[in-house]
């Protein structure tokens, strides 16, 4: 079977490679730098499926052109599906698969990295001591120990991440729309509703996945909820945030620092090294701006345990898919 992998970074087809060879599957990839858009998906003509990760644009024009040059799977190399439209690929006869698990840690930790950089300005004392400058002042941060840190969504990776916050001596507040036993199972844990969080947590994090109903989860109404000066983290996904609202926010000093690994219009931005362009995006360039933000690109997952985890399941997918097996990692519009 042959497939179009879409966004292909060297170690996207090391890892697919690697992992098609010690499976055995024989599958044959074609692999393509360029994110899959209208504009692009006529590449995967004589494919049956094609791969794609988080930035390409599974629209209904894109689905549209795929379904007429016979692709017939979609399968992210990622949990979250937001980009796709899932009823334009179902009135085409488009099967779309995600893969469901891969290393919660990879995310967890990183989140909880961002965390202790933006508390004790770790970016800034790595640069001032390049400088030879060994000045402390405006390096002041605060103990984790004995804060509250609020989670908004308690799946897989933001249990991960109270548990990793319980080791600091933190206390913990949950916001989930189903809660989970194994969250209420952390030492000092409880659940609350989402203004009780943001009102009493000192750091918030975000983990629930982007839906209409989560877009801007994060606006001027929540953002005169939290406590002021709250640290607020965002490893789920951009739009989760009104990054407008967070500027006016941070400016008015009611958050109280920002990081985030994901942006709303991290596609026009992400993945690639565009230090010798001039950025567009005055919204991202005011936001880097700041002293007390600190943006990564789209990074969290990226350790070899989770990208090991990814390509193993992509392929069990698409063999499910050719060997016409029930798609136990399907998504679908109801
Ligand atoms: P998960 O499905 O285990 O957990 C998501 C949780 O969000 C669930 O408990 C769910 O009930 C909850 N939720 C759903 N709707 C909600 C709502 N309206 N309000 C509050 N909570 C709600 O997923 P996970 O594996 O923990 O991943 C969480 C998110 O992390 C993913 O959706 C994805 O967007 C993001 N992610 C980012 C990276 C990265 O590299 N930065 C990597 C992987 C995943």
């Amino acid at each position: 079977m042959k497939i179009a992998v879409f966004s292909t970074k060297p170690y996207d087809q090391e890892s697919l490679d690697r992992t098609n060879t010690e499976l055995n599957s024989q599958l044959e990839f074609e692999y393509f730098d360029t994110r899959l858009t209208p504009q692009t998906a006529f590449l995967a003509k004589g494919c049956q499926a094609v791969c794609v990760f988080v930035n390409d644009q599974v629209d209904k024009k894109t689905l549209e052109i795929l379904a007429s040059q016979g692709v017939k799977l979609v399968t992210l190399r990622c949990t979250g599906f937001n980009n796709v439209d899932l009823v334009a690929a179902k009135q085409l006869g488009i099967k779309v698969t995600r893969v469901t698990y891969y290393s919660p840690y990879s995310v967890a930790e990183f989140t909880v990295g961002l965390m202790l950089m933006l508390n004790r300005k770790l970016y800034r004392a790595y640069n001032r001591v390049r400088d030879d400058n060994f000045s402390l002042d405006g390096l002041l941060g605060f103990d984790f120990h004995g804060k509250t840190v609020g989670i908004v969504g308690t799946g897989k990776i933001g249990t991960i991440v109270g548990e990793i916050m319980v080791g600091f001596g933190c206390h913990l507040l949950g916001y989930d729309k189903y809660e989970n036993d194994d969250f209420k199972n952390l030492k000092n844990s409880s659940y609350v509703t989402l203004p009780e969080l943001l009102n009493k947590s000192d750091v918030i994090s975000l983990h629930c996945p982007l839906f209409p109903e989560t877009k801007y989860l994060i606006n001027p109404t929540t953002i005169g909820q939290m406590k002021p000066g709250a640290m607020l983290i965002n490893t789920s996904r951009g739009a989760l945030i009104d990054t407008k609202a967070a500027i006016e926010g941070i400016k008015a000093g009611q958050i109280g620092c920002l990081g985030i690994d994901v942006y709303e219009q991290e596609d026009e931005l992400f993945f690639e090294d565009l230090s010798g362009t001039i950025i567009q995006d005055d919204v991202f360039q005011l936001l880097q701006s700041f002293p007390n933000v600190v943006i990564t690109s789209h990074q969290a997952f990226f350790t070899r345990e989770a990208l090991a985890d990814i390509s193993n399941a992509t392929i069990e997918n698409i063999m499910d898919f050719a060997a016409g097996k029930p798609l136990t990692h399907e998504v679908s519009a109801k």
